[in-house]
């Protein structure tokens, strides 16, 4: 297959775009700790697919680590306390969707040591009747350790870890990439636990028999490109019987790049077909900070408790990289950085191009969230325009959708049309709306044609 997106000797994927960086303030700021806070706020719905279902009630004693909720079917993970506390309600809150959603709410046991307690033993039922008697033990691991891809989109690890009757993986993928402007989390794991990483993906590839597993970092990360080199021989000296060969590869910045199917048209020069999976090709993708919370669950019995995000913005008076207890409330966390400046006029969970902008802040720190973006300025303020066809919206989206086109079909009601544009396909990355000089919220119409859409596929 031939590869269009090889300028400036690096590899990339076909289309995209160039967003400003905007990473100078904390990429190069180690990961700090934030301090325990007086509640957290768990919603039991973190990740795709069948929120968790909750095995705690108000008024009962906790442990920092000790399940909370288990998973509701295959496709649904485990929730753990991220303090030891005491369970004050189990209610509706606000959650960073926008939405209220079903949440546990813990009073921190101010008096408690904070240390983690020992890990549970798994459970016959933990899975569900969906799921439970037809997975191994370490996808049962990974499910009951509550663990997710922590690149944003949340999906249950587990269930990328579970090769399906009749299909093979031969290789596996990292995202290094951390592609979205503003966000340096991955960047400082890839820094910092660089070994863990490495140690994380040999344990994917070992569990999906994986011969061959590459982890793709853009070059705007050199340093974190190195670190990990030297991690991974140092790992393949230590283990002279290892399987399969890993290799760091250095990518162009270019954005999507972390997308699963631009990642692998990058790294491995290989098109996702429309509609497909990587497990079509024989390939799974993981993110750098999924593996490094795999490696801690199987070498520490660690559940996913917390993560790194990144604070940052010029509305916020200290950027930082962060290691959050998952619940704390995002208005803790930007306290804990400083406080919002007084001209700080938007608040983004998430990188400015795929994140969702809050009303609120009183929502917690959910298993997704990968940084909080604090702007002076907010985003896409400026009125629209007519469209002047000029076409930048073609050339930018990764998935060779018409989003003017896409666009036209919504506000003309015609879902319909709207499928056999293939309107599905489009993962809202929002390149079109970021090229468009008229401002026209594309992404915004998409979305709307998708849910349109869906309705015409299943009535
Ligand atoms: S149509 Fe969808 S996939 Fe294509 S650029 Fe726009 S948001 Fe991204
Ligand atoms: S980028 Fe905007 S103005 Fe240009 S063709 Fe697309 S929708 Fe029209």
């Amino acid at each position: 297959m031939t590869h269009a997106g090889t300028t400036e000797g690096l590899p990339s994927f076909s289309h995209g775009v160039h967003p400003e960086e905007h990473k100078g303030a904390t990429e190069s700021l180690p990961i700090e700790r934030m301090p325990f806070v007086s509640h957290y706020v768990l919603p039991l719905a973190q990740h795709i697919g069948r929120p968790s279902k909750c095995i705690v009630r108000p008024g009962q004693h906790v442990q920092r680590g000790e399940r909370i909720a288990d998973p509701n079917g295959f496709v649904s993970t485990a929730l753990h306390a991220p303090v030891t506390g005491t369970v004050e309600a189990v209610e509706l809150r606000p959650h960073p969707n926008g939405k209220l959603a079903e949440s546990i709410v813990i009073a921190i046991d101010a008096f408690a040591s904070q240390e983690m307690q020992e890990p549970q033993k798994p459970e016959g039922g933990a899975g569900g009747p969906n799921g439970s008697s037809r997975i191994d033990g370490f996808v049962r691991r990974v499910q009951e350790a509550g663990i997710v891809g922590l690149g944003g989109a949340a999906f249950p690890s587990h269930v990328k870890l579970q090769v399906p009757e009749g299909k093979k993986v031969t290789t596996v993928v990292l995202n290094g990439c951390e592609c979205e402007p503003y966000l340096t989390c991955d960047h400082r794991v890839m820094l910092e636990d660089a070994d863990k990483v490495v140690r994380g993906m040999r344990l994917i590839m070992q569990q999906l028999g994986a011969a061959h597993g590459y982890i793709g970092v853009e070059r705007n990360k050199s340093d974190a490109i190195e670190t990990l080199r030297a991690a991974l021989s140092q790992n393949d000296s230590q283990n002279d019987s290892q399987k399969g060969s890993i290799e760091i590869i250095a990518l162009q910045v270019k954005y999507p790049q972390g997308a699963e199917k631009m990642l692998i048209d990058a790294v491995l020069h290989e098109r996702v077909p429309a509609g497909g999976l990587p497990l079509d090709l024989e390939i799974v993708v993981h993110n750098v900070a999924t593996a490094s919370a795999i490696a801690d669950m199987v070498e520490n019995d660690t559940p996913l408790i917390e993560r790194v995000i990144t604070v940052t913005g010029d509305g916020v008076r200290r950027p930082a990289n962060v290691v959050v207890p998952l619940g704390t409330p995002i208005a803790a966390v930007l306290e804990h950085c400083g406080g919002l400046k007084p001209e700080a006029r938007q608040v983004i969970l998430g990188g400015p191009m795929m994140g969702v902008a809050q009303k609120e802040l009183d929502v917690p720190v959910v298993k997704g969230t990968s940084g909080i973006l604090a702007l002076t300025q907010p985003q896409r303020v400026v009125g629209e325009q007519p469209c002047i066809r000029c076409g930048r919206c073609l050339d930018a989206c990764p998935m060779f959708l018409n989003p003017a086109r896409l666009a036209q079909l919504v506000r003309n009601e015609r879902a319909e049309g709207l499928l056999s544009h293939h309107v599905m396909s489009c993962f809202e990355c929002a390149s079109c709306s970021f090229v468009c000089p008229s401002h026209i919220p594309l992404v915004h119409l998409i979305r709307v044609g998708k849910a349109m859409a869906r309705k015409v596929a299943v009535p």
